[in-house]
Parts: C-alpha cells; structure tokens; sequence
C-alpha cells in the first residue's frame, strides 16, 4: 500500500483524545498541508493499560466519521514481532515490525555470499551525498553480519501478516531505533538492499539516528551531525528505492518524534529541498497533554496528578524500566513529593507542559510523568472520569500542542 507522503503518528494511551487530535490535522489541511494521521499503539502499551487493538481501531473511525475527515488514516500495530503480531492482524492496516532485537544475530554464510554476490559494487555516489556509499565485497559482509538475520525476519513477519490480509491493504514499516547504536547512511542502503531481496514492500523505514530521542523532551545531541546525517539519509531513499525495486515514495520514519524541538526546523528544510515524505511518530506527548490539563483543572485533578508523581517516584525502578534507553532523568532534579504536593495545579501543570522559555518547566519531571501512564490507568475511573469532565480543557490542550508545537514546526 502506497501511503500519503506525509504521515503522523498519534499515539492515544488512553483513547479519548482521537478527535482532538484529528483537529490538529484539520488545521493543517487549513493550511494547505496534507497530513495523514496513524493512531499507533505498541504491544507494551496495550498491555500496560489493558487494552486491545480493537478499540484504537473504533477510535479512529469514530473520529474520523465525527469530523468528516475525508483523507486517508491509518492504525498503526506499532513495533510487532512474530510473537505479538497475531492480535493486531484484524485491527490493524500499518505495521511497524520491529527487528532490532535481532540486530546482530549470526546470518547464514551462504545468505551473506549471496548478498555479497547480489549487492557489491563500485561505491554509490548519488548527488549531495556527503560521501560515496560503500559497498565492496567488506562493506557488505560487515553490513549483513549486522542486519541481515534481522531483516530476514522482517521477511518472515512481512510474509506472516500478507498470509492473513489481502495484498495491497495494508503499509509495512520496517524499524531499528531501539538498536544500541546508530544506523549510517551506507548501512541504511544495504538494509534496504536486504529488505527487498526479501521482497518486503517497506513503506515507511525507521532506523536509530545519531544522538538521544528521549522520550517526550526535546533532542539532545550534535544538532550538525544529525543534519547530515539525515540529508544524506533522504538522499539514499530518493535514489536506492528505485533502483532496488521498492516502493515508491519510501520515507524515513522517526520514532519518539514528539517534542523534538531543535531538530524541527532542519527536518522542515531538509524534506523541502528533497521533496522528500516523512512518518513521525508521537505517542505521549498527548497524554503528557491530559495530565498537565487535569493538574490545572481544580483540586481533584491536582491531588490526583500529585498523587500520580509520588507513586511514580517511589516506584521509579519500576516505572522507567521498559524505557531506560529513551529517558534521561536527573534524579537529583526531581523535587520530593511532598513539595509536589504543595504546589497549586497550574505550577505542577507548568512544571510538565514542554515550554522551554518557562522557568518553571522541569524536562525531569516531565519525563517521570511521561513513564507514568501505568499509574494513571491503575487509578482507573478516577483518572478517566475526569479527562470526560474537563474533555473540552483537554482537548483544547492535545490540539494545541499537535498543531502550534509539532505540525507548524515541522510542515509549514
Ligand atoms: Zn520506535
């Protein structure tokens, strides 16, 4: 399946923002820029919050029918294996496979002599490259002693999931960034050099870029080296995916995207000067979203998130450990709980909501709670009652954020 050529990833954890954030893409439209949008949902937090892929699918065609959005959207089974997929095949027409956990695996020798037979040549100097590709018989063995076994499942998975739903309605993104270390440019070719032979039809490609995508802060690393290390990435896509067969319009997909401020404005020049698509993905920044709007919303809401900081610090192992790669938390920078406690909703409220130039914003805070979902679905009723009681509050906040801190930024 062929997929619009700008794609967004709105994660909803706990399933009442769908429309909230279709109005984000509305005003996009607006503008002018067509954005399509992919509610996406791991495994992990499916059952973290205990739910199924069944009801991101009824969420996203309830919003869709309320508002009257005419566009494509998608329903993302995002970062599946062979293991979990199964559960997502009815619900789902986008699948993110994730293989990174096999990055590394011994491949079969003869695999890899035909790889090296396949795919080695003079290096790839496609213009605007800041260097050659190359792909010499070393190159390749290096490349495939990485990535290739890993790749063969994404075959294996790709196949599994074409046995189950008819060819063509369904998009497959193949993923690596929760890999320990990054992707090159030259390696991102022989990926996908890798996934064709496959005959994986990749759609969307999200590998491990240089530098920390922490989750729901803002990009931390070497703000040059990830412009050319993206530029050279696009390039790569606009040339190799013809001349290796796949799909036209592969894009890059970047994962924990949300809230990666610095890095905006070079991703917007970039994909201009390219004409190049894009899939970003978000997920907790909405809920972050919910939770400083209900702080804000009176003293329920503000005991309850309170609350929700002090468990989260004293379960702190326990809370981060699924996202220890993605987070960069200074314990020290955390206040007690108890100063917590005595704050007024709307200062617990700035402490979280990403505005930099705030003084009272604390990137610290923010992550903890960004990990603290689980909490807020353990308190059940209690947190859900009042996301339907301030919905029109909330709502406004998840729109503005998608639309003023991310969408503008990065399409306009
Ligand atoms: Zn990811």
């Amino acid at each position: 399946m062929k997929l619009p050529k700008f794609t967004f990833g709105i994660g909803d954890r706990f399933g009442h923002q769908g429309q909230a954030q279709l109005r984000a893409l509305q005003k996009a439209a607006a503008q002018g820029v067509e954005v399509s949008p992919v509610w996406n949902k791991s495994n992990r937090e499916h059952n973290l919050i205990g739910t199924e892929p069944s009801a991101l699918r009824q969420e996203a065609d309830e919003a869709v029918a309320a508002l009257g959005w005419k566009a494509p959207y998608f329903v993302d089974a995002d970062h599946i294996n062979l293991k979990t997929v199964d559960r997502f095949l009815e619900a789902s027409d986008f699948f993110t496979i994730d293989v990174a956990d096999s990055i590394g695996k011994q491949p079969d020798p003869d695999a890899v002599e035909r790889l090296v037979a396949k795919h080695a040549g003079e290096p790839l100097d496609y213009p605007g490259l800041s260097k050659p590709i190359l792909r010499g018989r070393e190159q390749v063995s290096a490349a495939a002693g990485k990535f290739l076994a890993a790749m063969q499942e994404a075959g294996e998975v790709y196949r599994h999931i074409a046995s189950h739903k008819s060819a063509g309605s369904f998009a497959v993104e193949v993923s690596t960034d929760e890999a320990s270390a990054p992707q090159t440019p030259a390696e991102l070719y022989l990926i996908l050099a890798m996934l064709a032979d496959e005959g994986v039809p990749v759609a969307t490609i999200a590998p491990k870029f240089t530098g920390q995508f922490n989750k729901g802060v803002d990009y931390e690393g070497n703000i040059a080296d990830f412009t050319r290390e993206f530029e050279d990435d696009l390039i790569v896509l606009k040339h190799a995916a013809p001349s290796l067969g796949l799909p036209e319009g592969l894009k890059l997909s970047v994962h924990s995207g949300s809230d990666k401020f610095s890095i905006y404005p070079v991703i917007n020049r970039l994909l201009k000067k390219h004409g190049s698509g894009l899939h970003l993905k978000t997920a907790g920044t909405t809920w972050l979203e919910e939770i400083a709007a209900i702080a804000d919303s009176g003293e329920e809401g503000r005991s309850l998130a309170a609350g929700i900081y002090a468990d989260a610090l004293a379960r702190y192992d326990e809370v981060t450990a699924p996202y220890a790669t993605v987070l960069h938390i200074d314990r020290a920078q955390l206040p007690p709980s108890i100063e917590i406690a005595s704050w007024e909703g709307a200062r617990l409220s700035r402490a979280i909501i990403h505005e930099q130039s705030c003084p009272d914003f604390n990137p610290h805070v923010r992550q903890l709670f960004h990990v603290a979902f689980k909490l807020a679905a353990e308190a059940g009723t209690k947190f859900t009652d009042l996301l339907k009681q301030h919905d029109e509050a909330v709502g406004q906040a998840v729109t503005e954020n998608l639309w003023e801190r991310h969408l503008k930024p990065l399409f306009l």
